[in-house]
C-alpha cells in the first residue's frame, strides 16, 4: 500500500516537473522570440529613417510588419498557453497598432515611424516582463525539485523510524522474553522444586499484551507446565511423608523428627516427651468384625488424636495399629496430661460393634518417656517409652504410664 502510494506520488512528481519544465522553455524561446520581433522593429524603424520612406522601402517595411503581424499570432497563443496574461494583453493591442501601420502603408504608400517607436518602447517593458516570467519558470522547476527532495527524505525518515520502530517491538516482543524464559528454564531444570514455583511468578509478570503471540503461548504453557509440577510435587512429599490409612505422619517422617527434636533438645537444654500408643485387644476387634471394621477405627483414632494434641506436637502411625506422639519442649507431667485425656476420648468413642471387645469397648494404653530425664538420645527414647507401654498392657491396659512411674514400681518391688 505504501509502495503504491510512493510510487503514484513519484509519477505525479515526474509529469508535474515536466510540465513546468516545459513552460520554463516556452517561455524562454517567447522571450528569445521577442528579442528577434525588437530587432525586426528597429531594423524597419532604420529602414523607413534612412530612406526617407522611399515606396520600394515602405513596400519591404509593410511586408515585414505583415509577418511581424503572422507571428504576434504564435506569440499570442503560446502567451495564453503559458498563462502569461499581461503578455497576451499586451500581443493583442500589438495586433490592432501593426493592423494600423500596414493599412497606413498600404494606403498612403507612407509608414508612422512614430507608431512603430511606440511599439519598440512597450515592447521593451514586456520584453523585461517576460524575463521576469522567465526567471519565475525556472524558479519554479527548481522549487518543485527542492519539494519532491524534501517529500523523498521525510519519507526515507518516516520509513527509517517505521522500521526501527518495528524492529524494537519485535525485539521488546519476542527476542527479549524469550531470552528471558531460556533462563528461567535453565534454573527451573538446575533447581527443580524450589525454584517451579518462583519460575510461575517469574513469567506471570509479563502481560500478555506485551508479547507476541507465540511467546504468550510459550508463556502460558510453562506456566500451566510448571502448576501441575508443583501440584504433582506436593503430592508426591505428601505420600512421602504421611501414612495412606490414617493421614498421619509416616514412621520415616516421625524418625527425623524424633532424631532432630532429641538434638535440639540436648543442644538447648529443653525436655522432649515422646508417647507411644496402642490398641488393645485390637486382633480381637479384627477377628469379630474384619479389617475393613479396624481400618475405620484406626482412621477415627488418628482423627482423635489430631484433635486431642497441639498444632505443635507432632502425631505418626508408628506401624501396625500403634501410634506414637512427639511432644517438643514438653515435661512429662504435661504429655501424660494429653495422653489421659486422648485415652478417655478414645474410650468414650462409641466404635462400632466395641462390645465384642473384652471390656466392651475399644480402648488403648499408652507409655512416655522423655528426654533428657529418661532416656539418653532417641533411640533410648523410644525404648523407654516402649517400656512404660509394656507396663501399661500388663497392669490391666486403657492406662497411661511415664517411664518415670516405671522406675518407682520397680523400686517398689
Ligand atoms: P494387645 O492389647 O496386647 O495389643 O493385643 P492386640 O490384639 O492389639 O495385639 P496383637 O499384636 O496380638 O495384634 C495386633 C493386631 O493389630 C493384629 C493385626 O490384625 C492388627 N493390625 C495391625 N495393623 C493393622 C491394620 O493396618 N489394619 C487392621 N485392620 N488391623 C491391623
Ligand atoms: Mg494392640
Ligand atoms: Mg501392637
Amino acid at each position: 500500500m505504501f509502495a503504491l502510494i510512493l510510487l503514484g506520488g513519484s509519477f505525479w512528481f515526474i509529469s508535474y516537473h515536466q510540465a513546468l519544465q516545459e513552460r520554463a522553455e516556452d517561455v524562454q524561446f517567447l522571450y528569445k522570440d521577442m528579442l528577434d520581433f525588437r530587432s525586426d522593429l528597429t531594423m524597419i524603424t532604420e529602414r523607413l529613417k534612412a530612406d526617407n520612406c522611399s515606396p520600394a522601402v515602405v513596400a519591404e517595411a509593410a511586408r515585414n510588419a505583415r509577418l511581424l503581424q503572422f507571428r504576434t499570432y504564435s506569440f499570442l497563443r503560446r502567451a495564453e498557453k503559458n498563462s502569461l496574461p499581461g503578455i497576451a494583453r499586451w500581443l493583442a493591442s500589438q495586433q490592432v497598432l501593426l493592423t494600423r501601420v500596414l493599412d497606413e502603408m498600404e494606403n498612403s504608400g507612407n509608414a508612422s515611424s512614430d507608431i512603430i517607436g511606440v511599439m519598440t518602447l512597450q515592447l521593451d517593458e514586456v520584453i523585461l516582463k517576460t524575463g521576469v516570467e522567465l526567471r519565475h519558470a525556472h524558479g519554479d522547476v527548481s522549487e518543485a525539485l527542492q519539494q519532491f527532495l524534501l517529500v523523498a527524505l521525510s519519507l526515507l525518515v518516516l520509513l527509517s523510524a517505521g522500521a526501527v520502530s518495528i524492529v524494537a517491538h519485535t525485539y521488546r516482543q519476542t527476542v527479549v522474553p524469550l531470552h528471558q524464559l531460556a533462563l528461567k528454564l535453565r534454573r527451573l531444570n538446575k533447581d527443580l522444586p524450589e525454584s517451579i514455583h518462583d519460575t510461575v511468578e517469574d513469567v506471570r509478570k509479563y502481560r500478555p499484551s506485551e508479547l507476541s503471540g507465540d511467546i504468550s503461548a510459550i508463556s502460558e504453557t510453562i506456566v500451566t507446565f510448571c502448576n501441575d509440577l508443583e501440584m504433582k510435587n506436593k503430592k508426591l512429599d505428601e505420600l512421602f511423608i504421611k501414612d495412606e490409612k490414617t493421614n498421619l505422619y509416616n514412621y520415616r517422617h516421625f524418625k527425623e523428627h524424633l532424631i532432630v527434636d532429641v538434638a535440639r533438645a540436648r543442644r538447648y537444654g529443653d525436655a522432649v516427651s515422646l508417647a507411644m500408643l496402642d490398641l488393645d485387644h485390637f486382633k480381637t476387634y479384627n477377628d469379630a468384625n474384619g479389617h475393613i471394621a479396624g481400618d475405620q477405627v484406626l482412621e477415627r483414632i488418628a482423627e482423635i488424636i489430631l484433635e486431642e494434641c497441639r498444632s505443635t506436637d507432632i502425631p505418626a502411625r508408628f506401624g501396625g495399629e500403634e501410634f506414637a506422639v512427639l511432644f517438643p519442649r514438653t515435661d512429662s507431667l504435661t504429655a501424660h496430661r494429653i495422653i489421659d485425656r486422648l485415652r478417655a476420648v478414645v474410650s468414650a468413642e462409641p466404635f462400632n460393634n466395641r462390645h465384642v471387645q473384652p471390656d466392651g469397648k475399644l480402648t488403648i494404653s499408652a507409655g512416655i518417656a522423655t528426654y533428657p530425664s529418661d532416656a539418653r538420645d532417641w533411640f533410648d527414647l523410644v525404648n523407654n517409652a516402649d517400656k512404660a507401654l509394656y507396663h501399661a498392657k500388663t497392669t490391666g491396659r486403657n492406662k497411661v504410664f511415664n517411664f518415670q512411674q516405671l522406675a518407682a514400681f520397680s523400686a517398689a518391688e
